[in-house]
């Protein structure tokens, strides 16, 4: 039998035999990702293969020091992996030079993070625009109105963020990585500075605009909650891949999440007691049977 030769890759597909998944806006082949050297070696990412489908949302998730926020900035071209591949759009970023990434970043990458990094002395308008005016370009006006409507920020334009609440600022910062039609927008948990009221509101926020307006969307949280409004939930541990849920509930991850603390379920049980994926598979290893993994 053929074993792969390539990193088997945990596709963004639905069931079998559902109608093809948009093409990949984001691809990860065998990332690998180690902070220092010898004994104080960390291998943050160890091979993570993963697929992010165009005009979907995507919950990353996993136990704290599991490599989340290591992957989200490999994945953005923040941080360069050791071994492996992104594909952002099509483009590996690893061929680039700083210069020709930070103008793909710009084009093609939105990025929200916990802090709003609003610029205090621009109105809501201005800061949105920041982005294209900084590469020497204005707004499309349709597409402006449109990111503005599905955010409703409509009548707070005018507005300087200390005149804005947290869950608008965020908003504001949402709208800022959309309007120049990012590839994708990946968010590092958007709504950690925001009590659980605007943290919800947001998250229906992030969900209308994949809704509306297409966007791909890519979110580290620690947050069940959050990550239910998802379409999808990919889990790490110790930098590997550990599953996958589609269409989450709060239940169903709460319940996948303490299966991968320690002293959860063995991790080697086997995957209908666990509802675990074969994550040796999925993180690079080659199968004992099976042959390529296609979703
Ligand atoms: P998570 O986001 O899941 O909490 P991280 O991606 O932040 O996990 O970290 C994964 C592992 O890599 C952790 O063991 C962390 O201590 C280590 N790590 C992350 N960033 C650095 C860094 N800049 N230098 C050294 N170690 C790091």
């Amino acid at each position: 039998m053929q074993l792969p030769t390539v990193h088997p890759v945990l596709r963004d597909a639905t069931t079998a035999g559902a109608a093809p998944d948009p093409e990949p806006a984001v691809v990860a082949v065998g990332l690998v990702k180690t902070y220092g050297t010898g004994q104080a070696a960390v291998r943050a990412l160890d091979g993570v293969s993963a697929e992010f489908a165009g005009g979907r949302f995507t919950a990353i998730m996993g136990p704290s020091g599991s490599g989340k926020s290591t992957l989200l900035h490999c994945l953005a071209g923040l941080d360069t992996v050791d071994e492996g591949q992104v594909l952002v759009g099509g483009t590996d970023l690893a061929g680039l030079s700083d210069k020709r990434l930070t103008a793909l970043r710009r084009s093609t990458i939105g990025m929200v993070f916990q802090a709003f990094n609003l610029l205090p002395t621009l109105t809501a308008a201005e800061n949105i625009e920041l982005p294209l005016r900084i590469a020497g370009r204005r707004a499309e006006p349709d597409w402006f109105g449109r990111v503005v409507a599905a955010l409703d920020l409509g009548d707070r334009l005018h507005h300087r963020p200390s005149e804005l609440s947290g869950g608008q600022q965020q908003r504001v910062a949402i709208a800022r990585a959309l309007v120049t039609s990012p590839v994708v927008v990946f968010a590092d948990e958007p709504t950690g500075n925001l009590d659980s009221r605007s943290g919800g509101e947001l998250l229906a926020f992030l969900r209308h605009s994949v809704a509306e307006l297409g966007q791909t969307i890519v979110m580290v949280t620690h947050d069940p909650v959050a990550a239910a409004h998802a379409d999808r939930v990919l889990f790490l541990a110790d930098g590997r891949l550990a599953g996958e849920l589609r269409a989450p509930t709060v239940d169903t991850i709460l319940d996948r999440l303490k299966r991968l603390e320690p002293g959860g379920a063995p991790r080697g049980a086997p995957a209908e007691a666990t509802g675990a994926l074969d994550t040796g598979a999925l993180n690079g290893e080659r199968p004992a049977r099976a042959g390529r993994r296609d979703g």
